[in-house]
C-alpha cells in the first residue's frame, strides 16, 4: 500500500514461532515504524516487546556488506560476488571429487525462509548426493517431530491457536509462554479473562506464567514422563478412557497402559518421583479428567531433553486415550521456538528427512529424485547436528557451509564446535552480521539479506504459512540466501535445475513437489499453490496447510479420526521414564538454560535495541535463596559457574522462583557481547535423545561459587 510518499508493507515478525503479522510503514524520509497486523490470524494486531522494537534493529551497525575471502582471525579481503561464489563452488566440488559427497555438509537455520531452505535441501540431497544438511531446529523441535511421526503418522500439529481460546483447561509443560511466545500468551490470557480458562503450569521454575496459572506443578527436572504416565494410568483406572474413540482410531492402547502402570502405578509413586505433594498430583489428575476441552502445550522443557521424544508421546497418549483431539479446544500442541522451524521441516531441513515430509524409503527417494530429475539422490539420512560437528572435528567432513546461525555459541560443547571449525578445510558462513562467533572461523563470508530486505514464506506453530516481504533494499551487496545457493549450484554444474530468478519460482516448485504423487497420504501438501503466478505470490494471504489441489486449507486436523499412519489409526507408545542423563555429583546443581523475554538467540539483532537490552543488560544467574546461602552467594554479586565442559561468570540473582537444587542461565550471550557467559561452553554434547538426536540443554550438573 502506498500513499502520500509513505509505503506500508505486510510482513511477519522474524522472531518466535508465534509468527505474528507485522505492518511496516516506510515514511517519505525513509524512517520505518512497525505495528501489529490486525488482519493476521496469529496475532490479530498484537505484538510483544521484541516485535514492537523491530524498527530499532534496522541499523547498519555490524552488517556484512560485501563478500570476503580470507581468515580466520579477521584477515579478510573484499571480493566480488563472482569470485566468492566461484571459490565456494570450486572448494565444494574439489572436496566432493576427492572425498565423496559425504565429506561436505550444510548447517542451516530456522531463521531461513522456506525458499532458502528448499534450495539448500535440493542442492545437498538431490545434486551433491549427501543428506549432510542439518539445522539448528535440531536443538529446538526435533523431539516433537519424532513424537508427532510416531503418534500421528506425520509431523503435523493437530490444532490451531484458536484452540487455546476455546479450551477450558490449558496445561503448559516446560513452556515459558509468557516470555517465549508472548502474543500467544496474551491470547490465552484474554480468553481466560473472558471465559475463565483454567491454566496449569508444569515447570520446575516459577516463571512469569505462574501469575495467571491456577496450579503450578513444580516437579523435579526431568520427571515429566512420570507425571504423564501416572495420569494415563490414573485416567484409565477411573473409567476416563474414550472407549469408542480408542477402539475406532487408536493402536497400542494396552501396551502404553501397561508401561504407564509399571512406571507410575499410583499417585503416591508419582508424587515421590516428581518431588511433589500427593494432593497436588491428585488434584491435577482430577481436573484433567473432569475437563472435556484440554490443550496440552509443550516446548523446550520437553524437547531439549535426552527423553524428549518419549515425553512428547506420553503427552499424545493422554489425548488419544481420552479422545481429546480433532475437536475444538482439544489436543496436544507443540509451540515451536523459531520463526520458520516448521517451514524448514516442510522442505526436509533435517538430515533424516526429504522434502515435503518424505523420508528415506526407496519409494520416497525415487519420488523426490524423479521430481527433481536429480542426478545423485541421497538415499540415507545424513549427520544430525551433534554428529555433524563431531565429524568435522574428526576430519571426515571437510567442508561446511553455515547459514544464518551461530553454532559456536548455541551448540552444546561449543568448545568442540570451535575446535572443529578451526581445523576444517573449508568453512563458508552466510550471514547478515559480519563479526559473529562462528563467522570468525570462516574462509569465505557471504553477505545475506536480513529481515526487511528478503522475500519468502515462513510457517508458524499452527501450520499457518505467511509471506515475509521486503520493504528495504539489501544492505551493501547483500543477497537472498536462495539466490546465493542457486548461484553456487550453477557454478557446480547444475544450472538447468537451479534456474530460479525469483523467490516465487522457488515457492511454486516447493508447492508442486508437496502435491506430487500425493493422494492425501502425506500430511504436508500445498499442491493447490503449485501454479501460483508472481502476482498471486506477492499477494498471498496467510493460510494453513494442508491445502490440497481442489480443496480448501485445513485448520484443524483429525476431526474425522483418520491419522497419517498407513492404516489411518493413531499410535499410543509405551513410554518408560528414564533417569537424568548425567550423574549429579554431591553439592552440584542442575543447570537449566533458556530464553529471556526481550532477547533473541545470540542477540545479533535484538542486541541492537537499547530498550530491549534494558530488560537484562548482563547475563544473570537465577539461584534459590537456600542454594545461594549454602555457597556464600549474595544477590548482585558475581558467581563462577563450572561444569565438566567449561566455566562462566554471571551476576547473581537470588530468587525463590528458582527451585532448590537447580539454577538458570540465559542462552543469549556470546563472545561478541561478553565472553564471560557463553552457554554452549557450559553444556556438553554427551546427552542426546536417541530417537531425535536433540541434545539435552537443560540438565547439566554445575558447581557455583562466589567470584
Ligand atoms: Fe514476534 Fe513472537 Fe513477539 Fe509475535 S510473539 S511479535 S512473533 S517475538
Amino acid at each position: 500500500l502506498a500513499s502520500g510518499g509513505q509505503r506500508e508493507v505486510k510482513t511477519t515478525c522474524p522472531y518466535c514461532g508465534v509468527g505474528c503479522g507485522v505492518i511496516a510503514r516506510v515514511a517519505a524520509d525513509g524512517a520505518v515504524s512497525v505495528r501489529g497486523d490486525a488482519g493476521h490470524p496469529a496475532n490479530r494486531g498484537r505484538l510483544c516487546s521484541k516485535g514492537s522494537a523491530l524498527a530499532d534493529t534496522l541499523v547498519p551497525e555490524g552488517r556484512l556488506l560485501h563478500p570476503e575471502i580470507g581468515g580466520p582471525e579477521n584477515r579478510y579481503r573484499r571480493v566480488s560476488w563472482d569470485e566468492a561464489l566461484g571459490e565456494v563452488a570450486r572448494r565444494f566440488s574439489d572436496t566432493i571429487a576427492r572425498h565423496g559427497p559425504d565429506s561436505v555438509a550444510f548447517y542451516v537455520s530456522g531463521q531461513l525462509l522456506t525458499e532458502d531452505y528448499y534450495v539448500a535441501n535440493k542442492l545437498m540431497k538431490g545434486f551433491i548426493g549427501s543428506a549432510n544438511i542439518d539445522t539448528n531446529s535440531r536443538l529446538c523441535m526435533a523431539s516433537s517431530v519424532v513424537g508427532h511421526k510416531r503418534g500421528l503418522g506425520a509431523d503435523a500439529v493437530p490444532g490451531s491457536y484458536e484452540d487455546f481460546e476455546c479450551a477450558d483447561l490449558v496445561v503448559l509443560v516446560g513452556s515459558n509462554l509468557a516470555w517465549c511466545h508472548p502474543v500467544l500468551n496474551q491470547r490465552l490470557l484474554a480468553a481466560r479473562a473472558e471465559r475463565g480458562t483454567r491454566i496449569v503450569l508444569v515447570d520446575p521454575r516459577r516463571t512469569d506464567c505462574v501469575d495467571a496459572a491456577d496450579r503450578h506443578l513444580a516437579l523435579k527436572a526431568g520427571t515429566d514422563a512420570v507425571l504423564f504416565n501416572g495420569l494415563l494410568a490414573w485416567l484409565d483406572s477411573r473409567g476416563h478412557r474414550d472407549a469408542g474413540f480408542t477402539a475406532a482410531h487408536v493402536e497400542g492402547v494396552e501396551e502404553a497402559l501397561a508401561a504407564a502402570r509399571a512406571d507410575a502405578p499410583d499417585v503416591a509413586t508419582v508424587a515421590r518421583r516428581c518431588g511433589m505433594e500427593e494432593a497436588e498430583v491428585a488434584a491435577f489428575y482430577a481436573e484433567f479428567a473432569a475437563t472435556g476441552r484440554v490443550v496440552t502445550v509443550y516446548s523446550q522443557g520437553v524437547n531439549q531433553s535426552s527423553q524428549g521424544s518419549d515425553t512428547v508421546n506420553a503427552i499424545l497418549n493422554l489425548h488419544f486415550l481420552t479422545g481429546r483431539i480433532g475437536r475444538a479446544g482439544c489436543g496436544p500442541f507443540s509451540v515451536t521456538g523459531q520463526p520458520n522451524a516448521m517451514g524448514g521441516r516442510e522442505v526436509g531441513g533435517l538430515a533424516n528427512q526429504l522434502a515435503a515430509h518424505m523420508g528415506f524409503t526407496a519409494e520416497e527417494v525415487g519420488r523426490v529424485g524423479r521430481f527433481w530429475s536429480a542426478p545423485r539422490m541421497a538415499d540415507k539420512p545424513g549427520l544430525k547436528a551433534v554428529d555433524l560437528f563431531r565429524a568435522i572435528e574428526a576430519g571426515t567432513v571437510k567442508a561446511v557451509w553455515i547459514m544464518a546461525t551461530n553454532p559456536a555459541v548455541s551448540m552444546p560443547d561449543a568448545g568442540r564446535v570451535r575446535r572443529a571449525l578451526a581445523k576444517c578445510e573449508t568453512v563458508v558462513v552466510s550471514d547478515c552480521i559480519r563479526d559473529t562467533d562462528t563467522g570468525r572461523f570462516a574462509h569465505i563470508r557471504l553477505p545475506a539479506k536480513g529481515w526487511s530486505e528478503k522475500d519468502g514464506t515462513v510457517t508458524n506453530s499452527d501450520r499457518t504459512v505467511s509471506r515475509q516481504r521486503a520493504f528495504m533494499a539489501g544492505a551493501g551487496e547483500a543477497r537472498a540466501d536462495w539466490w546465493i545457493m542457486t548461484q553456487v549450484a550453477r557454478r557446480m554444474g547444475f544450472a538447468e535445475a537451479f534456474r530460479y530468478e525469483t523467490a516465487a519460482a522457488v515457492f511454486r516448485e516447493h508447492a508442486a513437489l508437496s502435491g506430487f504423487e500425493n493422494g492425501g497420504a502425506r500430511a504436508f501438501d500445498i499442491g493447490a499453490l503449485g501454479g501460483l503466478d508472481d502476482d498471486g505470490y506477492d499477494a498471498l494471504a496467510p493460510f494453513t496447510w494442508p491445502w490440497r489441489t481442489g480443496s480448501e486449507p485445513q485448520k484443524r486436523l483429525f476431526g474425522d479420526g483418520r491419522f497419517f499412519t498407513a492404516d489411518g489409526r493413531a499410535r499410543m507408545l509405551a513410554v518408560t521414564a528414564k533417569p537424568l542423563p548425567r550423574v549429579l555429583p554431591d553439592g552440584a546443581l542442575l543447570l537449566n538454560s533458556g530464553r529471556l523475554r526481550d532477547q533473541w538467540h545470540t542477540m545479533t539483532r535484538t542486541g541492537l535495541s537499547a530498550r530491549l537490552s534494558a530488560h537484562a543488560p548482563e547475563p544473570r544467574l537465577d539461584i534459590n535463596p537456600a542454594d545461594a546461602a549454602a555457597r556464600g552467594l549474595v544477590d548482585g554479586g558475581l558467581a563462577r559457574i563450572a561444569t565438566a565442559a567449561g566455566e562462566a561468570l554471571a551476576r547473581v540473582h537470588v530468587t525463590d522462583a528458582q527451585s532448590e537444587g537447580a539454577i538458570f542461565l540465559p542462552m543469549h550471550w556470546t563472545d561478541r557481547f561478553t565472553g564471560a557467559c557463553v552457554i554452549g561452553r557450559l553444556i556438553d554434547d554427551g546427552a542426546v535423545d536417541p530417537a531425535s538426536g536433540q541434545p539435552d540443554l537443560k540438565r547439566m550438573p554445575a558447581t557455583v561459587e562466589p567470584w
